[in-house]
């Protein structure tokens, strides 16, 4: 079950990078170092924990510790998937404010040369 916006056209992947393990996540990390990303496979501390969450919830789902308690761990369940799609929309609103800096900055640059 998952609400997770639809990739529409992810980036390409530079070199020595991978695609981040949390569903709808557009981030990457590096596989060509020792940091925790690479060790955890997420692109950042908000997609580990969020995706950990709801890994850990279908876990205990798995092993019936909400017989009886259909209807909460379905509020659960949509409350963490709904976290997971404001981190997609947030990462990619802080992406798209780090791209725009980084023209800003490269058109001063240019004006200044
Ligand atoms: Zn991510």
């Amino acid at each position: 079950m998952s609400t997770t916006p639809h990739r529409v056209s992810p980036r390409p992947l530079d070199p020595g990078r991978a695609r981040c393990h949390r569903e709808g996540c557009d981030g990457t990390f590096p596989t060509d170092s020792d940091s925790w990303r690479k060790a955890s496979a997420y692109c950042s501390w908000l997609c580990r924990t969020v995706d950990g969450s709801l890994y850990s919830l279908e876990r205990e789902s798995r092993k019936n510790r909400f017989d009886g308690l259909d209807d909460r761990y379905t509020e659960l369940w949509t409350q963490l998937v709904g976290i997971s799609d404001l981190v997609t929309e947030y990462r990619r609103s802080h992406d798209a404010m780090r791209r725009h800096r980084t023209h800003l900055r490269r058109t001063e640059e240019g004006h200044s040369q």
